[in-house]
C-alpha cells in the first residue's frame, strides 16, 4: 500500500450515455456560451455537421482541417476564425487531433473546450496540449486547456475502423500502465488504472470480432475514460518519451507506435517496478505485465514491429540517443545501449525481453 502521497483532482464533467451526443446544447448553454465552433477533421465533417445541427443558432461556425500534432499553420487560421466568429466556446468531435486544437485556441484565450471523443486516446481528460510549429512538437500542462465537458457517445466511436481501435485501445492502456509507476502516483490513480487496463484487456477482443458490438465499445469506452484520466493526474515514464521520439523523429503514426512500444517499454522497467507490474498483470489475467501485453497486441492482429511502420532500422540509434538525453522520471535509468536493445527488439517485433537481461 502507498503510505504517501499528494493527489490533487482535476476539474471536469462527464457525461457517460449513449446518445450523449443530443445534449449538447443544453451543455454550452450550460457553460454560459451562445457562440460554440465547432471542430473536426476533413474526415469528419458530416459527424460536425450533425452537431452544428443540434447546437442550432448557438453554432457559429465549423473549422474541418483538424490535423495530426497539430500544425500551428492551422492554429492560426482556427484561431483567427475563432476570434472573427467572435466564438465563446469550441465544441471538438473527434480524436486526439481534433481535441488537441481545441486546447490549442484555449491556450491562448481561455475559451472554453466541450470534447465529444469518438477514439480511445484520451486527450478529452487532460491538462496536456502539443503544437507542432517548423517539424517540432512543443508540449505543456497547463489547466486552461482541459476541457470543461466531456460528452462521451458510444456510437461515436462505431465508425472507428477495427485497426484503429485496436491500437487506439492499446494506446490508452499505456496511460494507465506508465501512471503505476509514476512518480507521484496516488491510489485514487492507482484503482482508475487498474479499472481501466482490465475494461480494455476485456473490451478489444470483442469489439475486434464485432466491431458494432453496443457492450464491448462501451466497456472500451469506458476504459479509455479512466486511463485518460490517469494521464491527466500523472507524470508519464520512458514509453511516453520514446513514442514522442518516434512520431517526432520518422513521422511514424501515434497510436500504432503505441501499441507496438508498450511490451517493451514495460520489459525494460519490469525488475524496477515490480508492484505495478503486479497491478498490470492482475489487470490482463496474465502472470507477466510485458508478455501479457504483447500476447494481447498479438490476439488483436495489429503492426507488432516498427518496420512495419517504415521506420529505417540505421534509425534507432539515434532514437536511443535522444529518448536517453534528458533524464527524466523512470523507475529504470535510462541508458542508451539499452534502449537500442530495446528498439532492436520492437522494430523487428520479437516478444519483450528486459534489455540487459535477456532471460528475464
Ligand atoms: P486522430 O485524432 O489523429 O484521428 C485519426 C483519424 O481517425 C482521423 O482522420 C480522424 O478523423 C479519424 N477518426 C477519429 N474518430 C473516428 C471515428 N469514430 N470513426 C471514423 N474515423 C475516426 O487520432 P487519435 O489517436 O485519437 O489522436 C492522436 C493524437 O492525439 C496525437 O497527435 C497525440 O499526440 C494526441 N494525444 C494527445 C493527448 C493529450 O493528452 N494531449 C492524449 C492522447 C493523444
Amino acid at each position: 500500500m502507498q503510505t504517501a502521497f499528494t493527489y490533487t483532482a482535476l476539474p471536469a464533467r462527464v457525461i457517460f450515455e449513449r446518445g450523449a451526443i443530443a445534449q449538447v446544447a443544453a451543455e454550452v448553454k450550460r457553460l454560459g456560451c451562445n457562440h460554440a465552433l465547432v471542430l473536426c477533421t476533413p474526415e469528419q465533417r458530416d459527424l460536425a455537421e450533425r452537431v452544428a445541427g443540434l447546437l442550432g443558432p448557438r453554432c457559429v461556425g465549423i473549422f474541418d482541417q483538424a490535423a495530426m500534432h497539430v500544425p500551428m499553420d492551422t492554429v492560426r487560421t482556427v484561431r483567427e476564425q475563432a476570434e472573427a466568429q467572435t466564438a465563446d466556446c469550441a465544441v471538438a468531435v473527434g480524436g486526439g487531433s481534433t481535441i488537441g486544437l481545441g486546447k490549442a485556441i484555449a491556450l491562448e484565450s481561455s475559451l472554453p473546450i466541450v470534447a465529444v471523443p469518438s477514439t480511445y486516446a484520451g486527450s478529452e481528460m487532460t491538462p496536456i496540449y502539443g503544437i507542432t510549429d517548423h517539424g517540432e512538437k512543443t508540449t505543456g500542462r497547463d489547466p486552461r486547456v482541459l476541457p470543461r465537458t466531456v460528452l462521451y457517445d458510444v456510437d461515436l466511436t462505431l465508425t472507428l475502423p477495427v485497426e484503429l481501435s485496436m491500437t487506439s485501445g492499446l494506446n490508452a492502456i499505456a496511460h494507465a500502465a506508465e501512471g503505476l509507476y509514476a512518480p507521484d502516483a496516488n491510489p485514487v490513480m492507482g484503482m482508475m488504472a487498474e479499472e481501466g487496463i482490465r475494461a480494455l484487456a476485456e473490451g478489444l477482443p470483442a469489439v475486434h470480432s464485432d466491431t458494432h458490438d453496443i457492450a464491448a465499445r462501451l466497456r472500451c469506452q469506458y476504459g479509455a475514460w479512466l486511463c485518460a484520466t490517469v494521464l491527466g493526474h500523472v507524470g508519464m515514464g520512458l514509453h511516453h518519451k520514446l513514442c514522442h521520439t518516434l512520431g517526432g523523429s520518422f513521422e511514424l503514426p501515434h497510436a500504432p507506435t503505441h501499441s507496438i512500444v508498450l511490451p517493451h517499454a514495460l520489459a525494460y522497467n519490469r525488475a524496477a517496478a515490480p508492484q505495478a507490474m503486479q497491478v498490470i498483470a492482475r489487470a490482463l489475467g496474465s502472470s507477466d505485465a510485458p508478455q501479457g501485453i504483447y500476447d494481447l497486441a498479438v490476439s488483436l492482429d495489429v503492426h507488432m514491429a516498427l518496420r512495419d511502420l517504415d521506420m529505417p532500422e540505421q534509425g534507432i540509434t539515434r532514437a536511443a540517443e535522444l529518448a536517453s538525453k534528458a533524464q527524466y522520471p523512470n523507475p529504470r535509468p535510462l541508458e542508451a545501449g539499452a534502449l537500442a536493445t530495446l528498439l532492436h527488439n520492437a522494430w523487428a517485433g520479437k516478444p519483450p525481453a528486459e534489455p540487459g537481461n535477456p532471460a528475464a
